[in-house]
């Protein structure tokens, strides 16, 4: 039966309590993975989303740029070697001239003058002259004369600085050091203007003769200033030459000049690495497949290509259909930094473009625009939203949350369960013990009745001794019937106590009395020890004497072969309290306290063979409590045991 209700309660465990928490365990997971994959579609679709922005957004400012360049472009062609553009982010704007990228340094008129200019007749022939002295006769001397000769003759500021470029020269060779000076003194203070057939002003030649014998320092430093500062793109021969004099210049800079100086250099190398960048562009220019007539088909589709390091954006236009295109490139980080900074201002998103050969670039591709562009993403840390892993914590919490509250209801569920199937178990052992209770006397004043309605016996002693088995038997029916109705009154809460102030001494000698019989007949010895004195307790005397029968019951029941047996009255504290104690068998201490629980028996051997309904002490705790008391019990296996009512004394002095 045990066994039986135990799987039962198991079984009702599973299915009540773990099935739904697999359950919902399993849609708990189940609920965070679709979570999951809905917020990797929808993160999917917001970047494509921020792709397509972005690519129209830059499309749309690249192809506004060029053709605003290309606009101003063919409105002056005069600009065509300035480096002047519209934007700032624009580094340079050039024409392509079949299908080959013109360098705007090569634009520049000037050198083709400067030929020009000293092909021109006498002035050509006394060059000739001198050069032929100076070099071919190795006579400088002789040479200053033709050189003099030529600036005699000389028509234009060019012929002029050209001559006495050479006359200086000569005149160093010549070892009229101060003549040389003073010849190249005046070209350094010639126009930039003046340039030879490399694009590289006469001026920078004198000073780097000055600059070698050491003197006008000072003017040098302006003169590359002021180079540097043209519109003019330089040529790459004229930059060299620059970046040479300013190193010639920082090595002869003291203290105070240094950083200036420095600084002079550091941007004449910035101009020269554009330049070289054009360069390299010009000669890479058909591959990259932006020219007309494309030569590579692979980039058909390609309008921008980021180029070199830093990069560039390069793009061609043709505004006005039958022009030749114009190529435009711009500064790639600049743009790109105009871009994040919109998109993070429009919408919050932290994205970015990059070149796709560039180590660190993993994201998506811009477009087939934008062949070597890609985008890449912040991690949604970054943009402010709660990420992922914060969310799935918070989904397990409230998942464990809800598996523990459930777990502990299901504690609660099983305890309560248990108690009523131990309840359950305990009544129907009440039943047939209180069937036999019934039984065990019904039988004996059955017996003794019917023998002397016979009148078998005519021994009046006989006849008496039966007459008295017959009372006690009854009494004891009566005792064991009033416990069962005043247990389902307790249990119904309908049991009452009617208190009247009584003598307990009275009470207690009458409890003694009417176990007098049966404690004689087994041989008991009942000591009873009455402590005078004691005010009256206001009490139900019919309650009070049926648990002091309780107990002496109780006492004879267990007491094994003790045949002892002491009832005391005494007063302590305020209280007065009936003690019953036994020399019995005795009660386990972990048994202690469950012995006053309904139906509770305690299961050993020796107590199957002794009847009860484990109801006796249930009703002696319930009259003690009901009476403002308690019950105590102290006991000793083997030794026995004293159960004791405690209760208050009225306005009883302490
Ligand atoms: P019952 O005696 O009918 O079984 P009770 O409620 O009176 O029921 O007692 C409960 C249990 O307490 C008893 O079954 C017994 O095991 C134990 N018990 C009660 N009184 C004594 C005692 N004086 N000595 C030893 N055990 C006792």
């Amino acid at each position: 039966m045990a066994a039986n209700g135990h799987r039962r309660q198991v079984l009702l465990f599973l299915v009540a309590i773990i099935l739904p928490c697999v359950v919902l365990v399993v849609l708990g997971l189940r609920m965070v993975a679709q979570e999951r994959e809905l917020q990797d579609n929808r993160s999917a679709e917001e970047r494509r989303s921020l792709t397509n922005q972005l690519r129209r957004e830059l499309s749309a400012r690249l192809d506004r740029m060029a053709l605003q360049e290309a606009t101003a472009l063919i409105a002056d062609p005069a600009r065509s070697d300035r480096r002047e553009y519209q934007s700032p982010m624009v580094v340079l704007v050039t024409s392509v001239s079949d299908g080959r990228m013109v360098l705007p340094w090569e634009r520049d008129s000037r050198p083709a003058r400067f030929r020009r200019s000293l092909d021109r007749g006498e002035f050509a022939r006394l060059v000739g002259q001198g050069e032929r002295a100076e070099i071919g006769a190795a006579a400088p001397a002789e040479a200053i004369g033709f050189y003099s000769d030529a600036l005699a003759v000389a028509g234009d500021p060019r012929q002029d600085a050209y001559a006495q470029l050479l006359r200086g020269r000569a005149s160093l060779a010549a070892g009229r050091r101060d003549e040389a000076l003073r010849d190249y003194g005046a070209v350094r203070g010639s126009s930039l203007d003046i340039v030879d057939e490399h694009g590289v002003p006469l001026a920078l030649y004198a000073a780097t003769r000055l600059l070698d014998a050491g003197v006008e320092q000072d003017a040098i430093t302006g003169l590359v200033h002021n180079a540097l500062n043209d519109t003019r793109w330089l040529s790459p021969t004229a930059l060299y030459l620059l970046r040479d004099l300013a190193s010639g210049l920082l090595s002869a800079a003291d203290a105070t000049e240094e950083e200036s100086v420095r600084d002079l250099v550091a941007s004449i190398s910035e101009r020269l690495a554009v330049t070289e960048q054009a360069i390299a562009l010009e000669r890479d220019f058909p591959r990259l497949g932006l020219a007309i007539g494309r030569t590579e088909l692979h980039n058909a589709d390609a309008r921008w290509i980021a180029y070199g390091t830093p990069a560039w954006l390069v793009g061609t236009t043709a505004p006005l259909g039958e022009q030749d295109e114009i190529v435009v490139a711009l500064w790639a980080d600049s743009l790109f930094t105009v871009l994040r900074d919109a998109a993070r201002e429009s919408d919050g998103a932290r994205v970015d473009l990059a070149v796709a050969s560039s180590a660190a670039a993993d994201g998506e591709q811009l477009g087939a625009a934008f062949p070597n562009l890609v985008v890449r993403f912040a991690s949604q840390d970054e943009t402010g939203r709660p990420s992922w892993d914060l969310r799935r914590s918070f989904y397990l919490v409230v998942l464990l949350l809800v598996l523990s509250v459930t777990l502990f209801g299901a504690y609660f569920v099983s305890r309560d369960v248990r108690r009523e199937l131990r309840l359950a178990e305990l009544r129907s052992r009440f039943v047939s013990a209180v069937s036999h209770e019934l039984k065990t006397p019904l039988t004996a004043i059955r017996m003794f009745a019917e023998t002397l309605q016979l009148g078998r016996s005519s021994d009046p002693q006989m006849q008496a001794e039966y007459l008295e088995t017959i009372v006690n038997e009854s009494e004891r029916l009566t005792r064991l019937l009033n416990n069962v109705l005043d247990f389902s009154k307790i249990e119904r809460g309908k049991k009452e106590y009617r208190r009247t102030p009584s003598d307990l001494a009275d009470i207690v000698s009458a409890s003694a009395r009417a176990m007098q019989y049966p404690l004689e007949q087994q041989q008991f010895t009942l000591n009873i020890a009455l402590q005078d004195g004691l005010p009256p307790a206001n009490v139900d005397r019919d309650a009070i004497e049926q648990a002091i029968l309780n107990l002496l019951a109780n006492a004879m029941k267990y007491s094994g072969d003790g045949r002892v047996i002491d009832l005391a009255l005494r007063r302590t504290d305020g209280e007065a309290v009936i003690a019953v104690a036994d020399r019995g068998v005795g009660i386990d201490p972990e048994q202690q306290s469950k012995i006053f629980d309904q139906f509770y028996r305690v299961p050993t051997k020796d107590n199957e063979g002794i009847p009860g309904t484990g109801l006796g002490l249930t009703l002696v705790r319930h009259i003690a409590e009901g009476h403002g008391g308690h019950v105590t019990v102290k006991s000793t296996p083997g030794e026995g045991s004293t159960f004791a009512i405690h209760l208050p004394l009225e306005g009883a002095a302490l």
